[in-house]
């Protein structure tokens, strides 16, 4: 198989399923008190440790990295708990922006259901619009959530310059980052970009599914601007209840604990992936959506001539070359990608446009085996079309 649906998800890597193997044996609850507790808890805490540095946190102070069950429930815990949070009387206005992930924009229109102004900014050629964003800063803004990396054109954010700006008109406004498509992809840090709250998930860097993590800045817990998303027995530090999954933060642990030996490699050896495929897909015969700002390393959409991106995806899925058309979280809806639209192509184009999305895991010989078999898909269905 040549795997190229990496944004979707990751291949778990060996140190990944090494480490959940030993959290097997560990099967201790770590909130209870006996050794076997103890030790349990202490896997937890030296997975987050671990998490923090990825994100590039190095000395923690007051911050907080809290386990959660998705990048989904990351986004829901951010966007939601703050919004409640005690404090929050003083406002009703969010920014965003036209292309975010269904986690983020699906919580935002319930929030709107409820009487809050969401005001979403353009995201027209990858671009974030930061005029339309000083228009929209008021003293009424209680959050701005904007997304680093979008799943689907691979437009890179600069989220940072938004947030920081934000922070200066009104401090008690809380900025929150959907990282999932950024982490380990771009290199940040929560406080470089001025983030208070920052999304990330395990299965998108070669971790397992259902297990994610969301950055709190120390700051937001003693303003009291963040409140629990989830209530019960009061883990992580009270704010995300439940029983920690074990396994699944081991698993997270594995995924991350050497990044910094080859990520400046992975990126580059990415990126030049990533400019192969857009070369060769172009001399297939399809277009490549380039954001004109910065282009993250992993994602490359293309749109091919008026062939639906459903048909050349089972047509290479029969030659066992896996891509995705449009973003996996959103292709069982049939709804057109907001992404795609927001980029500014047609109804038209955007339901003829596939995303390919790599990892370091891939090679140069499977992208050529991908050109050529999207060569041969669209010379054979434009045919069979005419
Ligand atoms: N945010 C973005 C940008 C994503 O691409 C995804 C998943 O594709 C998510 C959030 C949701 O992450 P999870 O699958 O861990 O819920």
């Amino acid at each position: 198989m040549i795997y190229l649906d990496n944004s979707a998800t990751t291949e778990i890597c060996e140190a990944s399923k090494e480490k959940m193997r030993q959290a097997f044996e560990n099967f201790a609850n770590p909130s209870s008190r006996h050794f076997a507790g103890i030790r349990a808890r202490e896997s937890v805490e030296s997975a987050r440790e671990c998490v923090f540095k990825a994100l590039g946190v190095r000395n923690a102070g007051s911050d907080r990295l809290i386990f959660t069950s998705c990048g989904t429930e990351s986004n829901n815990t951010a966007i939601f708990g703050s919004v409640f949070s005690k404090k929050r009387k003083d406002g009703d206005r969010i920014i965003s922006t036209d292309s975010e992930h269904p986690s983020v924009e699906n919580a935002l229109k319930v929030l709107e259901k409820q009487g809050f102004e969401v005001i979403r900014l353009s995201t027209r050629g990858g671009v974030l619009d930061y005029e339309q964003f000083e228009h929209a800063l008021n003293d009424r803004v209680i959050l701005v959530t904007l997304m680093m990396v979008n799943n689907e054109t691979g437009a890179y954010y600069d989220v940072g310059r938004f947030f920081s700006e934000a922070k200066r008109k009104n401090p008690d406004t809380v900025t929150h980052c959907d990282a999932v498509q950024g982490f380990l992809k771009c290199r940040f840090a929560p406080r470089k970009i001025c983030a208070d709250l920052v999304s990330i998930s395990a299965h998108k860097v070669h971790g397992p599914k259902g297990v994610g993590a969301l950055y709190i800045s120390g700051d937001l817990i003693k303003r009291r601007l963040i409140t629990p998303y989830l209530h019960g027995g009061g883990q992580e530090g009270e704010l995300r209840s439940g029983t920690e999954n074990t396994v699944g933060i081991a698993g997270f642990f594995g995924a991350v604990e050497n990044f910094e030996e080859h990520l400046d490699a992975d990126i580059q050896k990415i990126t030049a992936l990533r400019d192969l495929c857009a070369g060769l897909s172009e001399l297939s015969g399809a277009r490549v959506n380039k954001p004109e700002g910065e282009w993250a390393p992993h994602i490359v959409s293309i749109t091919l001539p008026d062939i639906k991106s459903e048909t050349m995806l089972n047509f290479l899925s029969m030659k066992d070359i896996c891509v995705s058309a449009g973003s996996a979280c959103s292709s069982h809806s049939k709804h057109l990608s907001a992404s795609l639209l927001g980029f500014g192509l047609g109804e038209r184009d955007a339901d003829c446009t596939l995303r390919i999305s790599l990892s370091e895991n891939n090679t140069s010989e499977q992208i050529y085996e991908f050109a050529d078999a999207l060569k041969e898909g669209i010379d054979r269905l434009v045919r069979i079309r005419k």
